[in-house]
C-alpha cells in the first residue's frame, strides 16, 4: 500500500491507497500559515496506522516544490520536507507539487481512456496538456509530449507568476517580488482583495461571485481577471504548442468564469485556438496524482529498506 498527501493551503488530505483506490482518507485543516514548522510531525501524526502497512509516501504540496525541499511561497519559508518526513515516515517518500500533480491525474484518466475522446489528446508529438488552477492562488502542471515537465528548483509551470496584460492602469505587485503576474490580478485571493476594495466591505472570493458579480464594477473586475487568463492561456499555447488545457479551481471552475474564458480563447486568433475543458478527476486529483507519479517514476526503484 502507498500513503498519498495533498498538502493545501486551505486543507491536508491523506489516504491510505492501494491499486489506485483509496482504502481509508482522513481530511484535516492545513497548519501551513498557523504552524509550519511542525508540518512534518503533524503529517505523520495524521497517518499514523498506516505506516507500517505503507511502501513509501506520495506527497502533493502547494509551493515551490523541488525533489528535497518544499518552498512555501505564501509563507515565505522553506522545509527539506524530504527528509523530515523520511525520518518521521521511516519509509521513502516522494514530493510533488499539487498541481502538477492534479496535471497527471488528469493526464492518466485521459490515457486510461476513461473518456470517449482520447484521439483529441494525441498528436503526432505525442501527448501535451496543461492544467490550470484558478483558486487561492493559481498555479499549473506541463505534460508536454507524455512527460511531466519538472525542475530540480521545483519552480517550474508556476504558471500564476507569468505576467499578464491587465487593463488596470497602475501595476499590481505580487508576493513573488514581480508585478502583474496573473495570480496577482485573477487568484481568488486578488479577486477578493480587488473586490473589497470597490464595494468597500470585506468579501472573500466566493461571496463576491455569489453575491456581487451582477455590480457594474465587480462585472467589469471578473471580465479584466478572465481576460488576463486568456492572455495567460495563449502565452501556455505559445510555449508548449498544447491543443488542451484544464481549468480548474473553484475560482476557475465557476461556471460565469469558466465561460468568459471559454468564449474569449475563442475569439484569440487562429494559431492560438485549442479547447479548454473542465476536470474530471475530482477533489483528489492532487493526491491520486501524486500516487501515480510516484508509481510512473519510481516502479521499482522505491522499497522499503
Ligand atoms: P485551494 O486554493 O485550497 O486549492 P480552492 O480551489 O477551493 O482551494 O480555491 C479557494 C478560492 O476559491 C478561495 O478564494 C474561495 O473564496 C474561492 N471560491 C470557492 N468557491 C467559489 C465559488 N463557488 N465561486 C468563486 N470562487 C470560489
Ligand atoms: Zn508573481
Amino acid at each position: 500500500m502507498i500513503i498519498a498527501i495533498d498538502v493545501g493551503g486551505t486543507k491536508i488530505s491523506a489516504a491510505l491507497m492501494d491499486n489506485g483506490q483509496i482504502i481509508e482518507q482522513r481530511k484535516v485543516e492545513s497548519i501551513i500559515h498557523s504552524d509550519l514548522v511542525n508540518l512534518p510531525e503533524h503529517l505523520v501524526k495524521l497517518c499514523q496506522g498506516w505506516i507500517e502497512k505503507s511502501e513509501y509516501a506520495a506527497i502533493a504540496c502547494t509551493g515551490q516544490v523541488g525533489s528535497e525541499h518544499v518552498n512555501f511561497l505564501s509563507a515565505k519559508k522553506k522545509l527539506p520536507l524530504k527528509s523530515q518526513l523520511e525520518a518521521g515516515f521511516n519509509m521513502p517518500v516522494f514530493l510533488l507539487n499539487d498541481a502538477a500533480s492534479a496535471a497527471w491525474a488528469e493526464y492518466c484518466f485521459i490515457k486510461n481512456n476513461k473518456t470517449n475522446s482520447m484521439t483529441e489528446y494525441t498528436d503526432k508529438a505525442g501527448e501535451t496538456l496543461v492544467y490550470i488552477t484558478v483558486s487561492t492562488g493559481i498555479g499549473g502542471g506541463i505534460i508536454q509530449n507524455g512527460q511531466l515537465v519538472t525542475s530540480g528548483d521545483g519552480f517550474c509551470a508556476h504558471l500564476g507568476h507569468t505576467s499578464v496584460q491587465h487593463i488596470a492602469q497602475h501595476s499590481i505587485p505580487c508576493h513573488c517580488g514581480r508585478v502583474n503576474c496573473a495570480e496577482a490580478i485573477a487568484s481568488g485571493t486578488a479577486i477578493a482583495k480587488q473586490a473589497s476594495v470597490l464595494i468597500n466591505k470585506t468579501v472573500n472570493c466566493k461571496e463576491v461571485f455569489q453575491q456581487y458579480a451582477d455590480l457594474p464594477e465587480i462585472a467589469e473586475l471578473i471580465n479584466q481577471c478572465t481576460s488576463a487568463i486568456t492572455d495567460l492561456i495563449a502565452n501556455i499555447k505559445a510555449t508548449t504548442g498544447t491543443n488542451n488545457i484544464i481549468l480548474g479551481g473553484s475560482v476557475g471552475s465557476a461556471p460565469l468564469f469558466f465561460e468568459q474564458v471559454t468564449k474569449k480563447v475563442a475569439q484569440l486568433p487562429e494559431i492560438y485556438q485549442l479547447t479548454v475543458r473542465a476536470p474530471q478527476c475530482g477533489a483528489d486529483a492532487d493526491l491520486i496524482g501524486a500516487y501515480y507519479y510516484a508509481k510512473h517514476i519510481n516502479n521499482h526503484s522505491i522499497q522499503r529498506k
